[in-house]
Order: structure tokens, then C-alpha cells, then sequence
């Protein structure tokens, strides 16, 4: 059987192991198990992990203090299982974000891309949009995003040397330990591009800005969902909505990378 964990340490990891079970039962074969992580060698049992939304600065002290985050940051970067990071999940995930309070935290890394951290504004701001995820196929219907206080990715990081350069002139921006220094199986991840999966435009970025224009850097909308290798991030909660496409369509990827490993 295939054990997938749900880092369980602050937020919505209850709501993220529901819905895998239900898309599961969605799926041809194979075994599952989804357990809740909150020690390194619960970590350890598992060939794909989601780290779900909630308050990533709790997420990572907790983290630091149950001593996950070096084994979370060698199963995404150096053994490189599949890992799916929803909202703050996604913060962790990401190399770099800029960060809100003194303190800040410590990011787990492993995409090659900056977040901004409550890009949508405060919980008062919080909105659901439909959403189209061109990924679950072209005429899937649009997906009912959740966003509370969510992080949008705002720049996609040009290369692993370029990081400390850049960032050092940002003060204010956390940036998680390079891949590099991890060893040279983490190298291979290098190879890897980022691929944006999904952006808030038209409709959706309307609804959910009320008309604010779209990033004009970019000029796609807002990126919220984002692949790189074996790691994805969502700025969006898939797991407080009762569609489990997403993660049925994530459960196939950890399948396949399973029977490759093997
Ligand atoms: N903005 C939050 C953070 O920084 C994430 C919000 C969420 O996961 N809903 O952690």
C-alpha cells in the first residue's frame, strides 16, 4: 500500500486526510494509507506528504521545535517525494517569501519561487472564485477556490545561484536553505522548471478583487498554483471544498512516481 501523510502540526490537516480518502475511493487499485504526521519518523513512513493551510509561521516554529524541519527539507529536496502545499503550505514550499512580523520563519523550500504572503489582504478578505485548472482537463469545470489570506506567488526565482544575490538586497525576506548545500542528489532537481498550473484572471480575478487590476507585472493574473519537479503549492484551500479532483489528480501523480521508484 502507498502511505501518504498529512503534516499535522497546526491547521486544516483533518480536512486534507477526508478528502484524500474520498478520492481515493475514486481511483483504479492500489492501497492507501493517510496517516497524520507529527514526528520524523512518522515522516519517514510516507512516499508523498501534503502540508496544509493555516498560519505558516506556527506551522514552521512547531516544525522546528518537533524537529521536522531538516527531514521535511531532505524528503522534498534530497529524496524528492511528491509534496503538495496548500496556502501556507505553499509558504513553506517556497524558497523565498517576504515576511509580515519580526521574526518570520523558517521555510522548508523546494520551488524555485518567491511568495507574497497575504497578497488577498486580511481574513475579513477572504473569497471563494471559480476557478479554471486547465490540469484536470480542458472541459473540467471551473474549480471553487478558497482564499483566506492567501499567498500568491509573485516572482519565479531565475536560478538556484541567483537566489542569495538577489534577496540579500530585500531585507525582509526569508529565504530557505538552497538546495545546493543539501547534496548532489538535490542537483537534480535544478532541472526541474517551475510551471505555473493555474492563474486568477478574468472572471475570477474580478470576483475576487473586485475589479483591482490583474498583476500588471506579469499581466497573467495572479499565479496560485504552481508545479516544480515532485513539489506543487496552491494558494487556495482545496480541502475545505467538497471537490476532490485535485487531490485525486495529485494521487495519481504520487502513484506514478511510486511505481517509478520501485
Ligand atoms: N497567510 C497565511 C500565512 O502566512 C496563510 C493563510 C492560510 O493558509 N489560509 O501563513
Amino acid at each position: 500500500s502507498i502511505t501518504v501523510g498529512v503534516l499535522a502540526l497546526q491547521g486544516a490537516f483533518y480536512e486534507h486526510v477526508q478528502l484524500l480518502k474520498r478520492a481515493a475511493e475514486q481511483l483504479p487499485s492500489s492501497t492507501w494509507e493517510f496517516i497524520e504526521v507529527r514526528t520524523p519518523p512518522e515522516l519517514q513512513r510516507c512516499e508523498a506528504l501534503v502540508l496544509p493551510g493555516g498560519e505558516s509561521t506556527t506551522m514552521s516554529l512547531v516544525a522546528a521545535r518537533s524537529n521536522l524541519l531538516e527531514p521535511l527539507r531532505d524528503f522534498v529536496k534530497v529524496h524528492r517525494k511528491p509534496t503538495w502545499g496548500t496556502c501556507a503550505g505553499l509558504i513553506l514550499l517556497a524558497e523565498s517569501a517576504n515576511r509580515t512580523k519580526k521574526g518570520g520563519q523558517e521555510l522548508i523550500g523546494g520551488l524555485d519561487v518567491r511568495v507574497n504572503r497575504n497578497h488577498f489582504g486580511r481574513q475579513t478578505e477572504s473569497f471563494q472564485a471559480p476557478l479554471d485548472l486547465p490540469f484536470l482537463g480542458a472541459d473540467a469545470a471551473p474549480f471553487p477556490a478558497v482564499f483566506i489570506r492567501a499567498p500568491v506567488v509573485e516572482r519565479i526565482l531565475p536560478s538556484h545561484e541567483g537566489i542569495q544575490v538577489e534577496e540579500e538586497k530585500r531585507e525582509e525576506t526569508v529565504v530557505a536553505p538552497s538546495r545546493q548545500a543539501k547534496d548532489s542528489v538535490a542537483q537534480a532537481a535544478t532541472d526541474e522548471h517551475v510551471e505555473v498550473l493555474a492563474t486568477l484572471s478574468g472572471q475570477a480575478a474580478r470576483i475576487a478583487t473586485q475589479d483591482r487590476d490583474v498583476n500588471p507585472e506579469t499581466e497573467i493574473g495572479d499565479v496560485v498554483a504552481v508545479r516544480q519537479g515532485n513539489v506543487l503549492g496552491t494558494s487556495f484551500h482545496p480541502e475545505l471544498t467538497g471537490d476532490a479532483r485535485i487531490h485525486a489528480w495529485w494521487l495519481r501523480q504520487v502513484q506514478a512516481a511510486v511505481q517509478k521508484r520501485q
